[in-house]
C-alpha cells in the first residue's frame, strides 16, 4: 500500500514526492527540491519515518533541501554516480538562477544502483539519461507508478537538452523506454502535473514514437 504526497517547492516549482507505506509509515523523499521545513512539516503531520533521500538527477533545484534533511533525520542521500559532477556547480547554479545562496552541496552517501528497498517499499532504478548523464526514474511495477524527474512532462513535454552535457538522442531513447511501460502507469514528473503512459503515448504518436525502431 504505497501512497504519494506531492509538494511543489522553490523558485523553479520543482516537485518533491514523499513516497510512503500506509502500513509501516516508512517513507522515501524523492527530489528534496527546496524549503526543507515544508517537507519536514508534512512528514511530521503524516507521522512518517523517513528512511532515505533520493534524487532523479543532480540539478540544484531537485536537491536544495537534501543537506538540511540529511542533517535533521540522519538518513542517507543517494544519487547516480554520473551526476556527481553537477554537485560541483550546485552552489553557483543556484545563485545564478535564484539569487539565493543555498549553502554547500549535499554530500552523497551512496550511488544509486538497480534497486531501492526498505520495508515493503521497493523501487526499480531505471537509467533514463539525456537531460543529464545520470538521470534516473524510480519505478514500482506493483503500484504502477514512476517518478521520472525531468525526463518528460504532462502533454508531450520533454526535458531540456540544451546544456553542454545533455544528449538529445539519449533523452528521446529514454522517453521511449518509459513509454513502453504498461499503459496505466502513472508518471510523476519533476515539474507540473502527473500524467500516464497511455496519454503520453498519444501525445508523442506523431513525434517521438513515430519510428520506434530508430533507437
Ligand atoms: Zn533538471
Ligand atoms: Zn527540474
Amino acid at each position: 500500500m504505497l501512497e504519494v504526497y506531492k509538494l511543489t517547492l522553490g523558485q523553479l516549482n520543482t516537485n518533491c514526492y514523499i513516497l510512503y507505506s500506509k502500513v509501516s509509515k516508512h517513507c522515501v523523499i524523492i527530489d528534496p527540491a527546496d524549503e526543507a521545513s515544508l517537507i519536514y512539516e508534512k512528514i511530521y503531520l503524516l507521522n512518517l519515518k523517513p528512511k532515505l533521500i533520493v534524487a532523479t538527477h543532480g540539478h540544484f533545484d531537485h536537491i536544495q533541501a537534501a543537506a538540511e534533511l540529511k542533517l535533521f533525520y540522519k538518513i542517507p542521500f543517494y544519487l547516480h554516480k554520473k551526476d556527481l559532477f553537477l554537485l560541483r556547480h550546485f552552489r553557483k547554479s543556484a545563485i545564478r538562477f535564484t539569487q539565493i545562496d543555498p549553502g554547500p552541496a549535499p554530500e552523497v552517501d551512496a550511488y544509486l544502483d538497480k534497486k531501492i528497498a526498505f520495508g515493503e517499499i521497493e523501487l526499480s532504478v531505471i537509467e533514463t539519461p539525456g537531460h543529464t548523464p545520470g538521470s534516473v526514474s524510480f519505478y514500482s511495477k506493483r503500484a504502477g507508478i514512476i517518478f521520472a524527474g525531468d525526463l518528460l512532462f504532462y502533454g508531450g513535454g520533454v526535458g531540456r537538452y540544451d546544456f553542454s552535457y545533455c544528449d538529445k538522442n539519449k533523452l528521446f531513447r529514454s522517453i521511449r523506454k518509459v513509454l513502453k511501460l504498461p499503459k496505466e502507469t502513472l508518471i510523476y514528473p519533476g515539474h507540473g502535473e502527473e500524467t500516464n503512459v497511455e496519454f503520453e503515448q498519444v501525445c508523442h504518436k506523431h513525434g517521438l514514437l513515430r519510428d520506434i525502431t530508430e533507437g
